[in-house]
């Protein structure tokens, strides 16, 4: 709180100065005015803090090296030359290394390193620029750098950092503690230690990170427009999705088959200090094994990653909390998150509303937690999906990190309606007062309303893979007319029979026999085996009867499963080896072609939703491939197919509602081509088109749309409306 006095302009640019001048890591939430009666003060003071006021403390995000102190890294001069944990009040880490409010040395991982004299008097020195960096240190009193070897031993080196440099170089995989967790790192040139990495992290295909030097060296591998390099160089550091441009300079088996590379640009010291002149890139992935959480600490890493990494570039300075890489991209001018993580949580998301305080669950994949308090959401860092022991402790784990830093225990529990979710039975177990179970779509929409800032009636499109839907199928391609309370389900998709159900998933050329049975009806096996989705006409008969009988086979509307089947079906791949896969092929083969759009249907059941019916795109489809027409052609008509559903769709709903904003939400969304031409199309047609701007599209943001359902209930007095 500041009071100022003088002559009205003089306080009205003090207000502005603030708002300009504010220093690289403040952030502002709120401005708020108060006129007091003048009693002509001279001077300048600071007066101590009230301990009991109700200000609420923010726990800040870490901070990627800042220019000073890389200066400083790389100046022979300086006493932190070439310290890899040299940091000042303008960067370095925050959360990771907390374990308890407020945020002093003594509640770090620091607590355990005294300072020095010099580092003491800079710490204690308000016009230093490390008055009270908290983590400051120095070669002499700070942390430091160990390197093992793959047993856990420490090797015995005076340089561990160029010794590390040295290994990469000759194709070593490395494990290297970041900030938020450990990276598994190889030389991103090297064929030979790609290959390697993937096969001993039985990571196939999936897409890695890599890491470059600086924004010029990104952009030999990569395009990148102006604001793909704001986003590159901001001080969260989020890996950005790329558009590859053809080199030698990178590994194929980086990312193979798809057109986007994941880049990030160094946020630790360290990161700088491995490539400082050897590499172009270095892979830089999460130190895990599949579906668990990311490594952190020294011995964990050594026994979790046996026989993965050869070596280890360990430290002393332990991180407190795990905190995965963001993902960002840029879409129509604009930065959208996929994973919001490292360098943003737990920033708090500012609510239109003072809200009353609970606790969301999040779903089952890409899993996030949120907590109420006040006008602000706290969302937790990433957490990941809930298939392994390992990750449902990480969720135990963050769930006492989110009460611990919102210094709030919230006797109202928020989950998804999926009664099997691992989140739904951990709302079950947590004791609350109440519980309250939202659908996982809804809660989609109203995050992008939370997202935005908004509230009140809005159009919403969900499009997802899955989600529970209180009719008992599988819902995901959802247009909700929706708001805080409630919704209602205007229309859907189409349901599609998923032969064989979660085989169907990883099979998704099940998917297109599927799509071909009903578009096509009994005739459907043998346009299959002309196609060439199987070559052996008894699997077509089993499919047929298992369809039929509705034998292991649920229904789904999601526009996912509809993104699988049309890749399998215009023969981009029979199996997938990671979720989105197809989905991500078949946008790569879009975005260098154009087609015209398919024909579709918008039935009308009774009287009550509107089903799109694909019948006519599939059949149209069939006709394409087998007059030879190309399949990016096919993919790219398929994608303005999408655009004009969405926009008959919506039409639709503000003809009968009178609604004129309409809210993108669902890991659909993520996909460049189709978020684009759907804005593109939707506002040409009138309406304000919201779409993710803080929060993940897909699963990662359903917690926020939960906790603001939850919380909007409660305040209203109401139940839950489903109309
Ligand atoms: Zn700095
Ligand atoms: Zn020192
Ligand atoms: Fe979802």
């Amino acid at each position: 709180m500041a009071e100022v006095e003088g002559a009205s302009d003089v306080v009205d640019s003090f207000e502005s100065d603030i708002r300009r001048e504010l220093p690289p890591l403040a952030h502002i939430t709120h401005i708020e005015g108060l006129e007091l009666e003048y009693c002509g003060e001279r001077g300048f003071q600071i007066i101590p803090s009230d301990a009991k006021g109700s200000a609420q403390v923010h726990i800040t995000p870490d901070a990627a090296i800042c220019p000073d102190c890389l200066k400083e890294l790389f100046d022979p001069a300086n006493r932190r030359y070439r310290y890899p944990f040299i940091n000042c009040t303008n960067c370095g880490p925050r959360l990771t290394i907390i374990n308890a409010i407020p945020y002093d040395r003594a509640n770090t991982s620091m607590a355990c390193f005294e300072l020095c004299p010099q580092c003491r008097a800079e710490y204690e020195n308000p016009s230093d620029r490390r008055f009270h960096a908290e983590p400051n240190a120095c070669p002499l009193c700070g942390p430091q750098i160990t390197l093992l070897d793959a047993k856990g031993v420490i090797m015995e080196t005076d340089d561990p950092v160029r010794r590390a440099v040295d290994l990469l170089a000759t194709g070593r995989i490395l494990a290297v503690r970041g900030l938020g967790g450990y990276h598994l790192s190889v030389d991103a040139a090297s064929d030979e230690a790609i290959r390697r990495l993937r096969l001993r992290k039985f990571r196939e295909e999936k897409p890695l990170a890599v890491m470059v030097r600086d924004v010029e060296q990104a952009k030999r591998i990569a395009s990148v427009s102006s604001e793909e390099e704001q986003l590159l160089t901001s001080s969260q550091r989020p890996i950005v999705l790329l558009k590859k441009i053809t080199n030698n300079l990178i590994s194929d088996f980086i990312a193979p088959a798809i057109p986007n590379l994941g880049v990030m640009l160094p946020c630790a010291p360290l990161h700088y200090l491995l490539l400082e002149n050897r590499f172009t890139a270095l892979v830089m992935t999460s130190a895990n094994q599949v579906d668990e959480p990311i490594c952190t600490g020294n011995r964990e890493v050594v026994a979790r990653l046996q026989g993965i990494a050869d070596y280890f570039v360990a430290h002393n300075r332990d991180i407190l909390v795990r905190c995965d890489d963001s993902i960002a991209f840029v879409a129509a001018g604009k930065p959208q998150l996929i994973r919001r993580s490292r360098g943003y949580a737990p920033r708090p998301i500012p609510l239109p509303d003072v809200l009353p305080a609970v606790l969301a669950l999040g779903p089952q994949l890409k899993t996030t937690q949120c907590i109420l308090k006040g006008n602000f959401a706290y969302l937790s860092p990433h957490i990941g999906d809930m298939e392994t022991p390992q990750a449902r402790d990480f969720y135990a784990e963050s769930l006492t990190l989110m009460k611990r830093i919102t210094e709030s225990d919230p006797q109202v529990v928020v989950c998804d309606e999926h009664p099997a979710y691992f989140s739904t039975r951990a709302a079950e177990e947590l004791a609350a007062e109440r519980i309250i179970r939202v659908q996982h779509h809804h809660a989609h929409i109203v995050s992008c309303l939370a997202d935005n800032g908004l509230s009140g009636d809005v159009i919403g499109l969900a499009m997802d893979g899955t989600g529970y839907g209180p009719d008992g199928n599988a819902w995901g391609g959802e247009f909700l007319i929706a708001n805080e309370t409630g919704y209602q389900r205007f229309g859907h998709l189409q349901y599609l029979v998923l032969p064989g159900g979660e085989k169907a998933i990883r099979e998704p050329w099940r998917i297109a026999a599927s799509l071909l049975k009903s578009a096509c009806g009994p005739s459907w096996k043998e346009i299959a085996l002309r196609l060439g989705l199987t070559t052996d006409s008894s699997i077509c008969d089993l499919l047929d009867r298992i369809m039929n009988d509705r034998i292991h086979s649920p229904l789904s509307s999601g526009l996912g499963r509809l993104f699988d089947g049309i890749a399998a079906l215009t023969g981009l791949r029979r199996t997938v080896s990671f979720e989105g896969q197809a989905a991500m092929e078949l946008e790569a083969r879009a975005s260098n072609a154009t087609g015209a759009s398919y024909p579709f249907a918008i039935l009308q059941d009774g009287n009550k939703s509107h089903i799109v019916d694909f019948s006519a795109m599939i059949r149209a489809i069939v006709t394409d491939l087998e007059k030879g027409t190309s399949r990016a052609r096919i993919a790219a008509s398929f994608h303005q197919t999408l655009a004009d559903v969405f926009t008959a769709m919506t039409c639709k709903m503000r003809e009968e509602t009178g609604l004129q904003r309409v809210a993108l939400s669902g890991g659909c969304f993520q996909n460049k081509i189709l978020l684009e031409s759907a804005i593109d199309r939707l506002v040409g047609a009138g309406f304000d088109v919201y779409r993710h701007r803080k929060v993940p599209a897909n699963d990662g943001g359903v917690a926020l749309g939960q906790a603001v359902i939850a919380a909007s209930l409660m305040k209203k007095g109401c139940s839950y409306e489903i109309r």
